[in-house]
């Protein structure tokens, strides 16, 4: 007789990943339930993507006071309150959770909030509720959480981007501490509000891994804007002293400070589920390997998302939910191709990037051409404002199909988002210059760069 089960599937994790495959799932009639030990939604809707989007927005409003001048506009006394804007962030993200537990019960899957642990490969511990439940199928959607040195002495004091949504108050001062997107999305963020920013990161250039000209740009147009960037760079110790920290540097200094974040990585979340006990490979990063389908090397688990850390963006945990639910329950195999993933950085300036970098391109396609420009935004030709906007396009010289394109400028991640259909179609350079421009505005340019970009005769 076939083995009987409580469920055709079990998800751990209720984030992207976990809901999109408990939905599919269960459209395809399989009994589901997930298990969630935070709130529906995950670190995306909760603490991640929506709101920090919503704070980017807020944190503008500064300049566009000020660049309204330029326009005619007087602009009265402004004030700002934190306490405001975490409310009106806090409703919204309530709303959204709301939706995500509605459309997961429409689709019939039943919601468990507890931590989850695996006791064996088809019975996982319900820890809130102390019994366990048992799955045919175990999907782990676990996702990551920061990380914080914890070699540091006084780390204790420092915050990650969890805390920085339900700070008490707007620090005065705040030291954000990393390179990557979220460390500069935050630097930016504080900036805007108001508080003295001190960017921080021990290596010599931020965003490793994007365009190099994407890196410098950022980081000549950061400090425009009021932010203290400073490269080879890292805390050695943090003491609080009255209401205040004080943090020391490797070479000596001392800043004093209000609120310290961390933004030095996210480790993905695989640790004490019982994974390890079962067999399942995990990497040295904490990653669970997994083939292509997002099977683990226990057959009758899988795993999606920021646990896996094949690209930890939403987008494409939604996708790999996606597709591992149609393999195992559709019978349709799909493999997520992680080559060509359009992305934006919500730093100010934003960015946006799709396909290869110059330096990744060379590599892999020997000739290759490169078109670039940098030009001042039409906006700011009235507001005084030296800010840069940058666009770059990285194009194969054999057959002059575009393998990438880089950007530094406003809404830079909507126009990449646009634009990654063609680079993703495979389009060529040619073809971008077939397309009429649209005027006025910034992303034209794309279609109207001529001269192929050579390196300054030394
Ligand atoms: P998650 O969404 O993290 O979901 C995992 C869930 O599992 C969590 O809710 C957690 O509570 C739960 N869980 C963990 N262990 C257990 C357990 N044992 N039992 C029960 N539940 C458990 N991506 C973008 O594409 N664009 C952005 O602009 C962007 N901005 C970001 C900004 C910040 C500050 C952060 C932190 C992330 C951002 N990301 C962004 C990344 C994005 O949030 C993640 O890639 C995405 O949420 C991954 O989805 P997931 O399903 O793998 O995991």
């Amino acid at each position: 007789m076939p083995q009987t089960y409580d469920y055709d599937l079990f998800v751990i994790g209720a984030g992207s990943g976990g809901v999109r495959a408990s939905r599919i799932a269960a459209n395809h009639g399989a009994k589901v339930a997930v298990a969630e030990e935070y709130r529906v939604g995950g670190t995306c809707v909760i603490r991640g993507c929506v709101p920090k989007k919503l704070f980017v927005y807020a944190s503008q409003f500064s300049e566009e006071f000020e660049d309204a001048a330029g326009f005619g506009w007087t602009v009265g006394e402004t004030s700002f309150s934190w306490e405001k804007l975490i409310a009106n962030k806090d409703r919204e993200i309530d709303r959204l959770n709301g939706i995500y537990i509605r459309n997961l019960d429409r689709a019939g899957v039943t919601i468990i909030q507890s931590r989850a642990v695996l006791k064996d490969a088809h019975t996982v511990h319900l820890v809130a509720e102390g019994r366990d439940v048992t799955a045919d199928k175990i999907l782990i959607a676990t996702g990551a959480t920061p990380f914080k040195p914890e070699s540091v002495p006084g780390i204790e004091h420092a915050i990650t981007s969890n805390e920085a949504f339900h700070l008490e108050r707007l620090p005065e001062h705040v030291i954000v501490v990393g390179g990557g997107y979220i460390a500069v999305e935050f630097a930016g963020i504080f900036n805007g509000l108001g508080a003295q920013t001190v960017l921080l990161y021990r290596r010599d250039r931020i965003l490793r891994g994007f365009d190099e000209d994407l890196r410098i740009g950022l980081m000549e147009e950061m400090p425009k804007k009021g932010v203290d960037l400073r490269t080879n760079a890292d805390i050695a110790s943090i003491e609080r002293k009255g209401g205040r920290l004080h943090a020391t540097l490797k070479d000596g200094s001392v800043i004093e400070t209000d609120a310290i974040m961390y933004a030095t990585g996210r480790m993905p979340h695989s640790r004490g589920l019982g994974l390890e006990e079962l067999g399942v490979e995990i990497k040295k990063n904490d990653a669970i390997e997994v083939d292509a389908y997002s099977r683990t090397s226990v057959p009758n688990i899988y795993a999606v998302g920021d646990v896996t850390d094949r690209a930890a963006l939403t987008p494409i945990a939604i996708r790999e939910g996606q597709a591992f639910a149609e393999t195992v329950f559709n019978d349709n195999p799909i493999a997520v191709d992680h080559t060509l993933i359009p992305t934006a950085v919500f730093s100010q300036p934003e960015l946006g990037t799709v396909g290869l970098t110059e330096h990744d391109a060379r590599e892999k396609f020997g000739e290759i051409d490169i078109y670039k420009t940098s030009f001042r935004p039409m906006k700011h030709t009235m507001t005084g404002r030296h800010e840069h906007t940058f666009m770059k396009l990285v194009v194969d010289a054999k057959t002059d199909r575009v393998l990438g394109v880089h950007l530094m400028g406003p809404s830079s991640g909507e126009i990449i988002q646009a634009v990654g259909i063609a680079v993703s179609m495979g389009a060529t350079k040619k073809q971008f210059d077939a397309t009429v421009a649209v005027h006025p505005t910034a992303a034209e340019e794309l279609v109207t760069l001529k001269e192929k970009w050579a390196p300054p005769a030394s």
